[in-house]
């Protein structure tokens, strides 16, 4: 058979790819079947894209049929590749874990502006997953301390990963069912992303989300559970005027700055995400009146 070369191994692919994916678009596919050649190769995008007419090797040209094929039967690009980047860090990610997504940096931001810089703030992030959360933030804010609290060991031991490759020493991973085990007043501030999704969401139907772990993605009939779970446990765990920001689904939030009002929050605000979707609400815990 006929050495391949790059290009042309390149344009099978996304031909492949653009037919096969439920989302075919030929641009995604281009980056993917890009992506998927890099990993088989082990060059940069940058040099499949010079040099078209390089031939591959008969162990990468097998390797790189695989790859397109698993990501031609819809497994996320995220798990193949085994890495994600988040806030301009790359991310160690399993099937153990949710994917870091985008829409997800809000809330960094939001935590970002609503506390201060330079105070030893301790921020709990709740539901870690791949410590995508924590790691923007202790990566942002040395003089913070991150505790990256996750139920799941498989997802943990990913954040206890990322934390040691990003040499992130102010992020401390911690195996919980969210806030027990934290004593009463210890934390400045909360932040999570945590499963948001409804039961029966036709979504999880879907491109990654049929490859997410549901545990990370699901959350009750209204998908609500672990935002009302987390909610009943956190003023206890914040000292007063201690901030907590919760991502959320973009129509649930006005029912979650219900439940925050309900909890005995104040300050109470939902802040929207770049397509203009509620996406991030926060709020403080009142201070002792005098
Ligand atoms: N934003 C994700 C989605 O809709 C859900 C993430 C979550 O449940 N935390 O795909």
């Amino acid at each position: 058979m006929k050495p391949k070369t790059l290009g042309e191994a390149l344009h099978e692919a996304i031909a492949t790819l653009a037919a096969r994916k439920q989302d075919s678009n030929l641009g995604s596919s281009r980056i993917d079947a890009e992506l998927l050649l890099g990993e088989a190769t082990g060059s940069s995008r940058t040099a499949l894209i010079a040099w078209p007419e390089r031939t591959l090797e008969p162990a990468q040209r097998a390797h790189f049929r695989t790859l397109v094929e698993r990501r031609a039967s819809g497994e996320p690009i995220a798990y193949i590749l085994g890495q994600r980047e988040f806030w301009g860090l790359q991310l160690a990610v399993a099937p153990t874990t949710l994917i870091p997504r985008p829409d997800t940096e809000l809330l960094v931001e939001c935590t970002l502006q609503a506390l201060s810089a330079t105070s030893p703030i301790v921020c709990a992030d709740l539901g870690t997953g791949t410590g995508a959360i924590a790691a923007a933030l202790a990566h942002e804010r040395p003089a913070w301390t991150l505790i990256a609290i996750e139920r799941s060991i498989g997802a943990m031991a990913i954040a206890a990963a990322n934390a040691r490759q990003l040499q992130l020493g102010n992020l401390l991973p911690l195996q919980a069912d969210w806030l027990q085990g934290i004593g009463p007043e210890r934390l400045d501030a909360i932040v999570s992303n945590p499963p948001y999704v409804a039961d029966d969401d036709p979504h999880l139907r879907r491109g990654d989300l049929r490859f997410e772990p549901r545990t990370a993605l699901v959350a009750g009939p209204d998908g609500l559970d672990a935002i009302r779970a987390i909610l009943d446990q956190a003023p206890r765990s914040l000292r007063s005027g201690g901030w907590i920001g919760i991502e959320h689904g973009w129509d649930q939030g006005a029912e979650v700055r219900r439940l925050l009002k309900r909890a005995g929050f104040e300050k109470v605000k939902t802040h929207r995400d770049l397509a203009g979707h509620e996406r991030v609400s926060s709020a403080n815990k009142p201070e002792p009146k005098q």
